[in-house]
């Protein structure tokens, strides 16, 4: 029963993280509530994304919030809006390096994969800093009349040699320049919805909507300056613009106002409490467990306060064997694994996506995965 066993598509228990390529996160009944209300009739495209963004950016503490169908599309619409001020005939043609800013500054610590959605902007990149350090003097240099953002990927895991955040926001702000935050997976803590925008300056923040938010999966949020988030939506649909392709249909739309709303009303402590409990019983339940070292952490793979478990496992082609088996399980256990140069080292379970009764099976199949990787 159900669509993925009519297709052939076998489920997977989610112990690693919010990989987009698993599914994201899944979504909790107020969100598809307001999915199928919203699927139930027409409205005006136009008022319900100005309505929505009001509404969150309400719950977020911002001043102004637009809903994309993802932080990547986010990043594109921004750095179109930003490009072209809100007026369609700024950028004629594509990238239109000729006509309006064409390059965003980043720092060597913050190049991760997500470099195709500024290309999608017509934007190229340009560096400063180094993955050892950045200096004040390289910002500046690189400021220039093409320049149209300076992009900031938050995060504790990230090498930190960027500059601290309120450094960029002055020199940038000093020159005239936005700075956008990439946040996509920046929560919890929930202070994160308003902490890069209110507290530390930036002009705008970018986050997923089908990550912590447990929004769909094709949602995003833009939260912040007013004038840049009115531009940013007059280059997407239902406007038959440059990024016309990134639609967030009305369903996501509500989805995603469900979705934040129920993330600030969350008890964050409660459910915190939940994880580590769970943690905590994994590493007891598994300290016996011979050729496996465990290490419960505090953060998650992005930073965030969600414990984990590490399982170390310092046989390296024995970690092979292991991280195989919990793919081939049945059902799949997936797990962020520990690899270093090719090579493995052991994985990280978490307890936040999991289902009422899946700890139960993560520790099973990880007892065995570990107990039959005996050469
Ligand atoms: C996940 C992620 C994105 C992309 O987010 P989507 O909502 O899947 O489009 C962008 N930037 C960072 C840092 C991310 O972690």
């Amino acid at each position: 029963m159900g669509i993925y066993s009519d297709l052939g598509v076998p489920p997977v228990i989610n112990a690693a993280t919010t990989f987009t390529a698993l599914g994201g996160s899944l979504m909790p009944d107020e969100v598809l509530d307001a999915m199928r209300d919203a699927a139930g009739s027409f409205i005006d495209m136009h008022q319900l994304h100005l309505a929505a963004g009001r509404r969150i950016a309400e719950l977020t503490r911002n001043e102004a919030a637009y809903v994309t169908s993802g932080c990547a599309a986010a990043l594109v619409l921004v750095l179109l809006g930003i490009r072209t001020k809100g007026d369609p005939s700024v950028l004629r043609d594509f990238p239109g390096r000729e006509h309006a800013p064409s390059e965003v500054i980043m720092h060597a610590a913050h190049r991760i994969p997500y470099d195709a959605a500024i290309a999608l902007s017509g934007v190229t990149v340009r560096q400063i800093g180094n993955i050892q350090q950045t200096f004040e003097w390289e910002l500046e240099a690189a400021i220039t009349k093409e320049t149209a953002a300076v992009l900031y990927v938050a995060g504790p895991h990230l090498p930190q040699v960027a500059l601290p955040l309120p450094e960029v926001v002055r020199i940038a702000k000093s020159r005239g320049v936005p700075v956008i935050v990439d946040a996509a997976a920046q929560l919890p803590p929930v202070e994160n919805l308003w902490h890069f925008t209110r507290d530390l300056g930036a002009d705008i923040a970018v986050f997923s909507g089908g990550k912590a938010l447990r929004g769909p999966q094709a949602s995003g949020l833009m939260v912040g300056n007013p004038d840049i988030i009115e531009a940013a939506r007059q280059n997407g649909a239902p406007f038959q613009r440059w990024a016309r392709a990134m639609k967030a249909g009305k369903e996501e739309i509500a989805g995603l106002v469900a979705a934040v709303e129920r993330f600030v009303n969350l008890d964050h402590a409660a459910l915190h409490e939940e994880w580590q409990a769970t943690v905590d019983a994994w590493a007891l339940a598994l300290a016996d467990l011979p050729g496996a070292i465990l290490q419960p952490e505090l953060l998650n793979e992005a930073g965030q306060p969600v414990p984990r478990l590490y399982v170390g496992i310092p046989d390296s082609s024995r970690a092979s064997r292991v991280l195989a088996a919990l793919d081939g399980a049945a059902p799949r256990i997936a797990v962020h694994p520990d690899k270093r140069n090719g090579s493995a080292y052991g994985f990280w379970i978490g307890p936040d996506l999991l289902q009422d009764g899946e700890a139960a099976i993560v520790e099973e199949k990880v007892r065995e995965a570990v107990r039959g990787s005996r050469d």
